[in-house]
């Protein structure tokens, strides 16, 4: 590690952070002057864009990643007395798109060494359910961090209770995972009937706000594109009658989650780096890796593991204390929170994703917190997400891993 600057000694780090060139602004300034602000044909070149980066059928984005959950949820049919299957870990936006739709979400414990969700945990809820008589729209595997759970197994679950699969990928834009030797990118929906992805600036592309569904089904794709736009449809072929060229109908209860064509503009320009982002992202964590991989730090930390066959696209770089013989969780929590604390001390701004839904007060009053979470627990007692977004210097990189040793 050695030498440090005391300038970059003091810049302050985030745990992530966008990418914005002149050529970005450039594309925003020149859609400015473009007769569609929003509704336009750079929704639809974006869209194109989405569908060639994940190798779906289809794309519809939407005003954020939480729309899309939304709209995804909706579109698999989860309505009152139907439950979503969600992992523990997540950000809160997943578990409360069942909520949304009237739902019931069912949380199920992680693999505390992937934060992934547990196959064992959801085969078990899933069980439970259907001996309760309980209808399950949904199972919804997160790819945390930017691995990509087992969703081949997902699936074969998901058939077996009747349920779709709906991939939150807001983590895996750019990822790839293998099911018997063939390789499958993140978003694609080869095992997932919809997927969905986020463009907050954290996130892999932004558009500021926005988000997007995936699909492969024409069907879905259909309902998706109706429910962004209040549930309306003019296509004529749909239409129950024809008043005349202005005529359309609202066909469902819908809404306005519509993205801009001003965002989209941002979005199609992004979306011409993203190999050169995840590429650069898996540099850095290949960096973080062989730092802790020498004794001294692997003594203390643990990376969080990738599962064999996945090429994670690294939305975040994970790293867990490991816990000392004989100590609690909450000891290993407060040895987290003094890290986290020295780290910030340093400017060196972490995050801990995520703490889990199970805790969440309004999850608790709405008594949707029933059952055990050990892998969830012992997870987020011992977890940090360290800086990582594709503007990082190796110097960076080297003045986190400095501060490990400490
Ligand atoms: C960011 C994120 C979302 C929500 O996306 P927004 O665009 O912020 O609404 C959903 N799920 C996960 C896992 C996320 O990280």
């Amino acid at each position: 590690m050695g030498l440090v600057n005391t300038r970059s000694e003091t810049k302050p780090l985030p745990y992530g952070r966008q990418v914005i060139d002149d050529d970005d602004i450039a594309a925003v300034c020149a859609q400015l002057r473009d007769p569609f602000l929003t509704q336009g044909p750079t929704v639809a070149a974006f869209e194109r864009a989405l569908c060639e980066a994940t190798g779906a059928r289809y794309a519809v984005a939407v005003s954020s990643g939480t729309a899309a959950l939304h709209l995804a949820c909706l579109a698999a049919g989860v309505k009152t007395g139907c439950c979503g299957l969600v992992p523990d870990i997540t950000f809160v936006a997943t578990a409360n798109a069942v909520r949304y739709c009237g739902g019931t979400p069912v949380l199920v414990d992680v693999d505390a060494d992937t934060g992934l969700v547990s196959m064992a945990a959801l085969a078990a809820a899933v069980t439970q359910l259907e001996r309760q008589g309980r209808t399950v729209s949904t199972l919804m595997p997160v790819s945390f961090s930017g691995a990509v759970a087992d969703l081949a197994a997902v699936e074969a679950l998901a058939r077996s209770a009747g349920a779709l699969v709906i991939e939150d990928a807001a983590h895996s834009l750019g990822a790839q995972y293998e099911v018997n030797g063939e390789t499958f990118r993140s978003g694609s929906c080869a095992h997932s009937d919809m997927a969905i992805l986020s463009f907050h600036p954290v996130k892999h592309v932004t558009t500021g706000e926005g988000g997007a569904i995936t699909t492969r089904d024409r069907g879905l794709y259909q309902t998706l594109c109706d429910l962004r736009t209040h549930g309306i449809t003019k296509d004529p072929a749909r239409l129950s009658r024809n008043d005349g060229p202005w005529y359309y109908e609202q066909q469902a209860l819908g809404y306005n989650y519509r993205i801009t064509d001003l965002q989209c503009a941002l979005g199609v320009n992004q979306l011409q780096k993203l190999d050169r982002f995840v590429a650069r992202r898996r540099e850095i964590a290949g960096r973080y890796d062989d730092a802790l991989a020498m004794p001294e730090l692997a003594a203390e930390y643990q990376a969080l593991k990738v599962p064999a066959g996945v090429r994670s696209s690294y939305h975040l770089y994970v790293v867990r204390l490991r816990a000392r013989p004989g100590e609690s969780t909450s000891q290993v929590a407060a040895r987290r929170l003094a890290l986290f604390m020295k780290l910030r001390e340093a400017q060196v701004f972490a995050q801990v994703h995520y703490i889990p839904v199970h805790l969440q007060p309004d999850f608790i009053a709405s008594g949707l917190t029933g059952g055990e979470f050990p892998g969830a627990d012992a997870y987020y007692a011992s977890c940090v997400s360290l800086p990582m977004f594709p503007a990082m210097a190796d110097s960076d990189v080297d003045r986190v891993i400095e501060l490990l040793h400490r």
